[in-house]
């Protein structure tokens, strides 16, 4: 009710949304929830960049943001008390892994305008564990510092992990005797229960599932009990619905849909039931660990099209736009991901050029276009891809729809 109505008071384009339809008033239970309109990452986009904010940017203290659909990113604002409300969550998070002031937390998400990294930095710290801001890359040195700073807990992404443990077996780092690592907290991305156990294995330590959104907060949505029967939702903050996605109807718990969160408490930047477009299974049945907060299950996909490659959201259509703005690209391409063994994963663009510059073929001309398209889709997509340039005809046509994307990862 209050936040429905602090909305109509302050933002333009819930005011509009909202309409004369429904009040305050007429939210009388959770089951009201049903009468509100979603919110879709469409109107985030539509009102970029602050205009879904509800506060004076004077009263903002943190921007974050996320790879949007255009190039243009998906933007999360913070004030003072989002800030605080973060950091409890956050402290949360890295509690149900059982961190305390006595841990030494290897954070090594990536730190800048993703939420990831500041979001354990904060929680970690608020419970007082010794932080190691990290951040990602630098492999080896990542290596050496959690032998020699003697690391408890480590959270990154859960193929960066695999890729720390990969470099350390290289480097012929014996992990299970050198190492201390005794939790690792893992999302920002899909991951199988075969990821989990190779993770445990390899770096000899309990891997814990966390989910969140840019949309919402970020990190500090959901996490893993020591159950590990689905990750915990901070629903006192943070409503989850499930809905059926082709006719947006609530759905019973126990069934699979898409996921949709109101944020009830956050001030810059609330949503009201904001489609997320991942699918999953919420559960509220009593967990052995006492809590008594709903539980969703491991993202089971998308109900759209986006790609998380190394962590970074990857639209799809973003790539077609940036192929098809660059002069001697034609409109024939193919996107390939896959996941080497315990590597990163590798982003593949393979497009036709003109075929001009193959009658006869111009390798220096090819060479310089090569570089073009990979320099246009790295400064676009925020992540590198590797661009192989085609002859004429050479992408298999379709009779339907075209197979546009070709993703070999088993998530
Ligand atoms: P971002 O706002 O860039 O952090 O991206 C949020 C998106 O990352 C979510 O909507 C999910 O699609 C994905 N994501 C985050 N955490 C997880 C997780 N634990 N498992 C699967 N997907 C995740
Ligand atoms: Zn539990």
């Amino acid at each position: 009710q209050k936040l429905v109505e602090r909305l109509k008071a302050t933002s333009q384009f819930y005011k509009k949304k909202l309409g004369d339809k429904v009040g305050a008033a007429d939210i009388k239970s959770l089951d009201d929830l049903k009468r509100l309109p979603f919110t879709e990452k469409g109107d985030l986009r539509d009102n970029y960049p602050f205009g879904m904010f509800t506060v004076p940017l004077e009263d903002v203290v943190r921007i974050h943001a996320s790879s949007g659909t255009t190039g243009k990113p998906t933007v999360g604002g913070y004030t003072r008390a989002d800030v605080e409300l973060w950091t409890e969550v956050m402290a949360r998070t890295v509690s149900s892994a059982g961190v305390t002031k006595k841990d030494v937390v290897h954070n090594a998400y990536g730190h800048g305008l993703f939420t990831g990294g500041m979001g354990f930095h904060v929680g970690a710290d608020r419970v007082g564990a010794t932080v190691i801001p990290i951040s990602g890359g630098l492999t080896r040195r990542q290596v050496m510092l959690i032998e020699d700073f003697g690391a408890t807990v480590i959270t990154c992404t859960p193929s960066y992990a695999l890729v720390i443990a990969e470099e350390a077996m290289e480097m012929g780092v014996d992990i299970k005797k050198r190492w201390k690592l005794r939790a690792g907290i893992f999302g920002a991305e899909p991951w199988t229960e075969k990821m989990r156990r190779e993770l445990e294995n390899k770096l000899n330590l309990e891997a814990f599932d966390i989910y969140g959104l840019t949309e919402v907060i970020g990190p500090g949505v959901a996490v893993e009990c020591s159950e590990h029967n689905g990750m915990h939702i901070n629903e006192d903050h943070f409503l989850a619905e499930i809905i059926d996605p082709d006719t947006g109807e609530r759905l019973p718990y126990g069934s699979e849909g898409e996921l949709v969160f109101t944020t009830i408490t956050k001030e810059a930047m609330p949503v009201i039931r904001y489609r997320t477009r991942d699918r999953t299974i919420l559960h509220n049945e009593p967990c052995k660990c006492g809590r008594t907060n709903v539980r969703m299950e491991k993202i089971m996909g998308r109900t759209d099209d986006m790609l998380i490659v190394r962590g970074v959201n990857v639209f799809p259509q973003l790539i077609e736009k940036t192929l098809l703005s660059i002069e001697d690209i034609e409109p024939h391409y193919q996107i390939v991901i896959d996941r080497p063994k315990d590597q990163l994963d590798t982003l593949e663009v393979w497009v036709e050029a003109s075929p001009k510059l193959f009658q006869p073929i111009d390798t220096r001309r090819l060479d310089e276009l090569q570089k073009r398209v990979a320099h246009e889709l790295a400064q676009t997509l925020g992540v590198s891809a590797e661009v192989k340039l085609m002859g004429p005809k050479s992408i298999q046509r379709s009779e339907g729809k075209a197979r546009r994307v070709v993703d070999k990862r088993e998530l």
